[in-house]
């Protein structure tokens, strides 16, 4: 064998798990396909990277959707709280920004890569770059790799490909017909945490307005089938932000979607203040009434329209039947889905390595042993806020114990 462990894919989650896996006493290769590790690293979070998330472990379980359990082991083994610490010490400085949001303090995602470098330098990480692993199969009692002409061969591997969202920087889901030829189920990957476009879009005009915890809810065939609550960000195509794009996983064309604009508990109330504005200002116009509705000027003359309602509608000429239709506009406005953004655009992938076939307390393979896997070539997905990040690092975390510990019961 050349290694212990050969890694497929030089991400967060691959550099991670080199690295606990050699200050482990495992040798590790990390293949990477790129000229250098990292590259979707450095364009999370504008730049920025959005670490980690300061949430409590349940509101953690909750961000992964229905991938709760499958995540909690590795969460528990190499919790925020851990991953923070690593960093903190070792001389990259942390805050937290909005929502328990985790940066480093340079801003610079690049402050994130070189660290992880570095660490696996110090503990002997053979790193090789260029390499884009095409076939994998079994030898013997372990694996063998090809990679351009090489051949690469090790007891263990870690399969961290990645996903197949921003295809350009490497995650080109290679990982999934490298595993799918070893047996393993795939969950047809689509993109998650993209942006949606309604047809007949009627509110370019608002392009760059934002909205905080607007509830959001999803309907499909007339039947509502999931609600959330989340910032919003209006586009010159459509919408985003958190609240758009953690429910996108869920989106599929031709579903509704419902915006409500006003926080209040039903449409009824939103006509009595509705009535009260008319009758305290009856001489003012609608188009000023609705700003004691906390609403951007654009965005109500947005609603206006949609309802065929003139903004210049004075309070005292505002009849009953044109309130009913504005209240309603404003407790839900409505957009068809048309589409969801595509890989190009989306900052994670939903489907993947199906977890059933993965032993969430190790990460390895139940389909072919001393098969890992770690990050998002998974089909786990988590919400915008640094889940997607810290999932990457605690299943790098998880699967280098569990092949330590299988290294010593080997022995
Ligand atoms: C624009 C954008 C912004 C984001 N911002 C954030 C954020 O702020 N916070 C957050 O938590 N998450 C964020 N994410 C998501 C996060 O980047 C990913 O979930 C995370 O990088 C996954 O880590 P990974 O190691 O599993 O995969 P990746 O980071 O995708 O790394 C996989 C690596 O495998 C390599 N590879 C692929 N195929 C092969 C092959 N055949 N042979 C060899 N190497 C191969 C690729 O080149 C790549 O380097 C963002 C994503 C995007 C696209």
């Amino acid at each position: 064998m050349n290694t212990d462990i050969l890694i497929i894919g030089g991400g967060p989650a691959g550099l991670f798990c080199a690295l606990r896996a050699a200050a482990g006493g495992l040798s590790a290769t990390v293949l990477e396909k790129n000229p250098r590790p990292g590259k979707k690293l450095l364009v999370t979070g504008s730049g920025q990277c959005n670490l980690t998330n300061t949430a409590p472990i349940e509101m953690f379980l909750k961000a992964y959707g229905d991938k709760g359990r499958f995540v909690k082991p590795a969460l528990m083994e190499f919790p925020n709280t851990s991953l923070m610490e690593f960093f903190s010490t070792r001389g990259v400085s942390l805050e937290e920004r909005h929502k328990g949001k985790v940066f480093p303090r340079s801003g610079r995602a690049g402050d994130i890569l070189e660290l992880l470098m570095n660490q696996c330098r110090q503990a002997g990480v053979d790193i090789r770059c260029n390499r884009t692993v095409t076939t994998l199969s079994r030898e013997g009692t372990g694996f063998r790799a090809t990679a351009g002409g090489e051949n690469h061969s090790a007891r263990f591997v870690l399969v961290s490909c990645g996903g197949a969202s921003w295809p350009g920087t490497g995650s080109t889901g290679d990982g999934y017909a490298l595993v799918a030829a070893l047996g393993h189920r795939i969950v047809v990957p689509h993109p998650s945490l993209t942006p949606v476009y309604p047809s007949a879009f009627d509110a370019s005009s608002c392009s760059g307005i934002a909205l905080s915890d607007t509830p959001v809810t999803l309907w499909r065939g007339g039947k509502k089938i999931g609600g959330r609550i989340g910032d919003l960000l209006f586009t010159h195509q459509g919408l985003s932000g958190p609240g758009i794009l953690d429910f996108s996983r869920d989106f599929q064309p031709g579903d509704e979607i419902r915006l409500q604009l006003v926080r209040t508990t039903d449409r009824e109330q939103i006509e009595k203040d509705i009535i009260s504005v008319c009758n305290n200002s009856p001489r003012k116009s609608l188009k000023n009434l609705l700003s004691g509705f906390n609403l951007p000027e654009t965005l109500i003359l947005v609603v206006l329209k949609r309802c065929g309602i003139d903004p210049e509608t004075t309070g005292a000429a505002f009849d009953k039947s044109s309130r009913r239709i504005l209240a309603e506009a404003l407790y839900g406005l409505r957009y068809i889905i048309r589409e969801t953004g595509g890989f190009d655009e989306a900052m994670a992938t939903a489907g993947g390595v199906d977890t059933a076939e993965v032993k969430s307390k190790t990460m390895e393979s139940r389909v072919v042993p001393g098969l890992y896997f770690a990050g998002e070539v998974l089909d786990v997905d988590g919400d915008t806020g640094g889940f997607n990040l810290q999932f990457a690092f605690s299943s790098g975390a998880l699967a280098a114990e569990g092949m330590r510990h299988r290294n010593l019961e080997e022995l």
